[in-house]
């Protein structure tokens, strides 16, 4: 009764109003259960090559369809799921899913590349005692090299962490996963830090690319994006920009030598068969 009554009190909610309105411990309460209940599903973004635009893979982002409260975002339910220790369950799963779908692009003949995919890890994932062996496991049943695989982990996560605790990052690093630093430039950032992470790619938070979005673009952010593109390439990094809203930013980063793009201006996260369309398109033109 009482959850019914929850679900009243939601629906008439407007539309727009935060998820932090939705009562955490109903979501804790039927967390656990939505996985069995196949409620969680992946939206796929491409990452697009600057240099010609063609689409070269995708970030797994995943989705809730709960019963009562619709489509949630990954950022009304993650910080759950890491709190309530679910995110470990949840983000196997999410990486089972995402190789599967790797496996399933590679198989389409039609797909003119390789498409790779992008996995989000959190803080608690770095710390399950089995991650390297189950990610090797995942990579083999898919039938997929390493370096289809980009794991992403925030800078604030990595921050702080001592050698010991970076060990499986190091060793996933050294099988040939890709790993990238998400949120590149939100945290607290330690730049002689970068230099003992075991990363290949910086993946500049948004925050930073704004002021591109519309000529004449912010000079002040142009310099910043021009520092930490060369730092990043003096340190054998290669930078992907998130948030890449307009043509204008595309070209502006383009020229200021960011490998590869992920945004609204090439797609919204979709379903799989969305990318391949993509795919295709950017082959035939
Ligand atoms: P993120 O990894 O930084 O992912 C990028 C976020 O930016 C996504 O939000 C994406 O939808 C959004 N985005 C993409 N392009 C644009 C754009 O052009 N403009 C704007 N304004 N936003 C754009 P989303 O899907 O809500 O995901 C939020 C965060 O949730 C992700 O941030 C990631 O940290 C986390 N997350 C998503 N899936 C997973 C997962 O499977 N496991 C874990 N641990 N975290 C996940
Ligand atoms: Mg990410
Ligand atoms: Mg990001
Ligand atoms: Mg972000």
């Amino acid at each position: 009764r009482a959850k019914a009554a929850g679900g009243n009190r939601y629906e008439v909610a407007d539309a727009d109003s935060d998820a932090r309105a939705i009562a955490r411990h109903d979501l804790t309460n039927c967390l656990p259960g939505a996985l069995d209940n196949g409620e969680f599903f992946i939206e796929y973004q491409p990452l697009v090559r600057l240099a010609d635009g063609t689409v070269r893979g995708a970030e797994a982002l995943v989705r809730w369809l709960h019963p009562v409260h619709g489509v949630l975002g990954p950022d009304q339910f993650i910080p759950l799921a890491e709190s309530t220790g679910l995110i470990v369950p949840l983000g196997r799963w999410v990486l089972e899913e995402a190789a599967r779908q790797a496996r399933a692009w590679r198989n389409d003949d039609s797909c003119p590349l390789p498409l790779r995919v992008n996995v989000n890890l959190s803080p608690a994932q770095l710390r399950y005692p089995s991650l390297v062996a189950e990610t090797v496991a995942v990579l083999d049943n898919a039938g997929l090299e390493p370096s289809a695989l980009c794991l992403e982990v925030t800078e604030s996560a990595l921050i702080g962490a001592d050698e010991e605790e970076l060990r499986p990052l190091r060793q996933l690093a050294d099988l040939g996963v890709d790993i990238a630093l998400d949120d590149f430039g939100t945290g607290y950032s330690n730049l002689s830090y970068l230099r003992r992470l075991p990363v290949s790619t910086l993946k500049l938070d948004r925050s930073f690319t704004r002021g591109m979005q519309c000529a004449p673009a912010d000079p002040v952010d142009v310099k910043i994006v021009e520092g930490i593109v060369s730092l990043a390439h003096t340190l054998d990094l290669s930078v992907t920009v998130e948030g890449v809203e307009t043509g204008t930013q595309a070209d502006h980063l383009r020229i200021l030598g960011c490998e590869t793009a992920q945004g609204w201006y090439y797609a919204r996260p979709g379903p799989p068969e969305r990318l391949h369309a993509l795919s295709l398109a950017d082959a035939s033109s």
